[in-house]
């Protein structure tokens, strides 16, 4: 299946954690952006004539998306139609919403261009925790909107939420569970914050002005999974939960090593076997654009044999599905027994008709487990 990720970079202000490449910016600069994206995806539709026409799912992320007008969404949908994107035919059309800028007409927009799945980021319903991490909604806004997208009919909605959080009690992450999954929802996302250490709150926490209590991310991951299993949402990746038929198969198509084209600042993709992302900087982006998007400006990683396998196991793992011994047999490289015994035996893994899954604890020590099974195959 061949997927289309578009990046927009910019959001209405940079989150005290973020370390994405992300901009403030004047809205000029949004019009500018759009010509430049279009430009970017045409350039690639010229090189490859026929693959645009191919693409299944959609996902506009970011960044926030929903900071651009509603008309310029109206001529960024435009553009892809132009592209060849069959917009009204797609198995799943992903546009990622902020409170802040969710809106009737923003939405009415992507629906009418195709958008049937909205992701929206909630984070958690806590005003004090909001203004802590440093984003740019209040708790009033993150409800406005999810109501909004949920009387919509036949649209569907997922919401992100963030646990670990300086200050975050483990009733009051729970509280934000159980009420977002109180909603009509099908999707459920939550996330552990990861600080990078040169945004704002990781120098606050270098100056021991904020801390995180590391202690509470295990049983926050782990009674989390257990509240929404028994709500009825099945984690189906890591950090992803769903109610049966709900998946995003936009992700699933990234977990099973599908392709997917990429485009606008420092978006990643999947091509011919090859991995690749445009520069991530805005100001590089435009010139590699405004270059004529050569093929050398992008930086290129071929998946061979090797890195094809680490990645099946990476990936694999992640999600419920698990890895395939048969499949790894396929690729070449075998585990032996005693390699995935020794997690079975620690009750981090289960394997069963010759498929390894993570079980229990064995998901908050997935990189480990990863890590080892690599280092064992033969
Ligand atoms: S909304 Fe997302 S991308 Fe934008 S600054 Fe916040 S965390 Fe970063």
């Amino acid at each position: 299946m061949l997927g289309l990720y578009l990046h927009i970079p910019f959001c209405s202000k940079v989150c005290d954690y973020c370390d994405f490449h992300t901009i403030q910016s004047p809205e000029r600069l949004h019009l500018e952006y759009l010509q430049l994206v279009s430009a970017e995806i045409s350039a690639f539709a010229e090189r490859h004539p026929g693959a645009l026409e191919r693409v299944e799912t959609l996902y506009v992320g970011g960044g926030t998306p929903s900071l651009l007008s509603p008309e310029l969404l109206s001529r960024l949908f435009a553009a892809l139609k132009r592209a060849g994107i069959p917009l009204k035919e797609l198995r799943e059309a992903t546009m990622e919403f902020n409170p802040e800028s969710c809106d009737e007409e923003r939405l009415a927009v992507a629906v009418e261009n195709g958008i049937d799945r909205v992701s929206i980021g909630l984070q958690t319903f806590h005003e004090d925790l909001l203004s802590r991490i440093g984003r740019s909604h209040v708790k009033g806004a993150g409800q406005y909107a999810l109501e909004l997208l949920l009387r919509r009919p036949g649209l569907r909605v997922s919401a992100d939420l963030m646990f670990n959080l300086p200050g975050q009690s483990l009733d009051g992450f729970l509280g934000d569970l159980d009420r977002i999954s109180d909603y009509p929802l099908g999707h459920i996302s939550f996330y552990g914050l990861k600080v990078d250490p040169r945004s704002r709150l990781g120098r606050r926490i270098a100056r021991g002005e904020e801390s995180v209590d590391e202690d509470l991310y295990g049983p926050m991951y782990l009674r989390g999974v257990g509240m929404l299993a028994q709500k009825g949402f099945e984690r189906y990746e890591t950090s992803n939960f769903a109610r049966s038929g709900e998946e995003s198969l936009h992700n699933l198509n990234y977990w099973r090593r599908g392709e997917y084209l990429a485009f606008g600042p420092g978006a990643h993709g999947f091509f011919e076997g090859t991995r690749f992302y445009a520069p991530e900087m805005y100001a590089s982006w435009r010139k590699y654009v405004l270059s004529g998007c050569p093929k050398s400006g992008l930086t290129l990683d071929p998946i061979g044999p090797e890195e094809r396998v680490a990645e099946y196991l990476q990936l694999s793992l992640r999600t419920k599905y698990g890895a395939n011994l048969e499949a790894l047999r396929g690729l070449g490289r075998r585990l032996p027994q005693p390699a995935v015994d020794k997690w079975v035996d620690r009750g981090y893994l289960t394997c069963q008709n010759d498929v390894i899954c993570l079980t229990g604890e064995g998901w908050l020590f997935m990189d480990s487990v990863v890590a080892d099974l690599y280092s064992n195959l033969e």
